[in-house]
């Protein structure tokens, strides 16, 4: 079967890994490179429930969800099944995570608050910094977006009382006088002499009970930096989220684009596809956008995997008329201008207008506003979807994963 993937967000590189698993000949098709670089890589799979109640049990939780939520669509077989191709994956190109449906694990961000989560890299993994007897925060000169001080001040609010907090600033011999990133540095630690200056700065508070607190820096290439600091420290090590770009979401981007070329998959970057080729209920081809010409890319199966209103798969043509950008299918917005959001950004429900997406059958085929499938070699998937608000719950990558699984596995007549 030819299945045409439009998107490389995490929902598209995963939907466009398991169909090609699967046997089927893939071309994925992309314009830019989705969020997966700029997001953390934990894969949140649900935080909260609509009323803002702390999740404990994502297996349970989710049986609770409204029959709308892609979720209830997909099930929990699926959702299992998809965690456990992406933890294979992830695992067999040297990064390891760790997680599972019926808890959660605490990750620190850079300003020491906790998120939950639900499959993190080892590295990342909090449940170290609740044992420890003394907590090193670990900031680098001249590095930006990191506060180790606002860091200390809000962990300490988190965490069981009598952990001492310390902070120490170390040198990585970083060239140049502008601001580091997070991504420079990681750079420099996958070099020996970078890695060996980190180790240099971190020995002298190695001491038993101890727990280093780092940013995202433990390099690019998996989990290498990292299993070798904690083997000649030997004291666990932790790694914050970070702020965009991420360093933990471009090594997830390595990954899949390290397993695409080991398995031969057609990935077509810069590409944008501008609109469907279409007999009657079915798509025959898509027509992308190339630098010199319109190419046309014909297929048996179509995944849509565009990011919704940020990755530029839906757009509001006008007040209250939002559109599917490329087979112009129906989006669903919460009914009533004052159900689209509430005051309180950050409150204590989802705000209507981030629900707001296409609404699918069980097998994620966009359906109209009678519930009729549209096209029937069609699937719908990640933040294209309908019926859930990522940030609130927090279910990004969650949903991602789960329905680019689901979608690959649909066979088409
Ligand atoms: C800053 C930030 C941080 C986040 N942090 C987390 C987190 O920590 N944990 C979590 O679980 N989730 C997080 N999320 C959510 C998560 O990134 C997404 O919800 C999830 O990965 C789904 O993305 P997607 O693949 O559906 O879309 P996207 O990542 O937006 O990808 C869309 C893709 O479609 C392409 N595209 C769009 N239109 C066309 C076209 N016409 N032709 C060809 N290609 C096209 C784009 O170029 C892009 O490649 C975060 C999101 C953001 C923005």
């Amino acid at each position: 079967m030819k299945t045409i993937v439009i998107g490389s967000g995490l929902a598209g590189l995963m939907a466009a890994y398991i169909s090609k698993k699967r046997g089927d000949d893939v071309t994925l098709l992309a314009s830019g490179a989705g969020t997966l670089a700029q997001n953390s890589g934990c894969i949140d799979i649900l935080a909260y429930t609509k009323d803002k109640t702390p999740v404990t049990s994502p297996r349970e939780a989710i049986e609770s969800l409204p029959e709308t939520h892609p979720y209830k669509k997909i099930g929990i077989k699926n959702i299992e099944a998809a965690t456990k191709e992406f933890l294979s994956l992830v695992s067999s190109y040297g990064l390891p995570y760790c997680g599972d449906l019926d808890g959660v694990i605490k990750v620190s961000t850079p300003i020491g608050t906790l998120k939950s989560t639900s499959y993190v890299p080892y590295s990342m993994n909090g449940a170290a910094l609740f044992d420890a007897k003394k907590i090193v925060i670990v900031d680098v000169e001249r590095l930006k977006d990191f506060y180790g001080d606002i860091l200390r001040d809000n962990l300490t609010k988190h965490l069981p009382q009598g952990i001492e907090l310390e902070n120490i600033t170390i040198d990585l011999s970083i060239n140049g006088a502008r601001d580091v990133s997070t991504i420079d540095a990681a750079k420099r630690v996958d070099l020996k002499e970078g890695f060996d200056k980190l180790v240099e700065e971190l020995r002298p508070h190695a001491k038993e009970g101890v727990v280093f607190l780092l940013p995202q820096i433990l390099g690019l290439r998996g989990d290498k930096a990292y299993k070798a600091l904690i083997e000649v420290l030997k004291t666990p090590v932790v790694e914050t989220t970070c702020l965009p770009s991420s360093v933990n979401g471009m090594r997830l981007v390595r990954i899949f684009c390290r397993a695409f070329s080991d398995i031969g998959i057609n990935y077509v970057e810069n590409t944008r596809v501008i609109r469907g080729v279409i007999d009657k209920s079915r798509v025959e081809a898509v027509v992308a956008k190339a630098m010199a010409r319109n190419v046309k890319y014909e297929g048996d199966k179509f995944i849509l995997a565009t990011g919704g209103f940020l990755g530029g798969g839906i757009t509001l043509e006008s007040f209250n008329n939002a559109r599917e950008s490329i087979f112009r299918l129906p989006v669903w917005m919460p009914e009533g201008e004052k159900n689209w959001s509430n005051e309180k950004l950050f409150g204590s429900c989802p705000q209507g207008f981030a629900t707001a997406g296409i609404m699918t059958d069980n097998a994620l085929r966009p359906v109209d506003r009678h519930k009729s499938v549209i096209y029937e070699n069609l699937f719908v998937i990640g933040r294209n979807l309908g019926g859930y608000d990522l940030f609130f719950e927090h279910s990004g990558n969650g949903v991602a994963l789960a329905s680019a699984y689901h979608a690959a596995v649909q066979s088409v007549k």
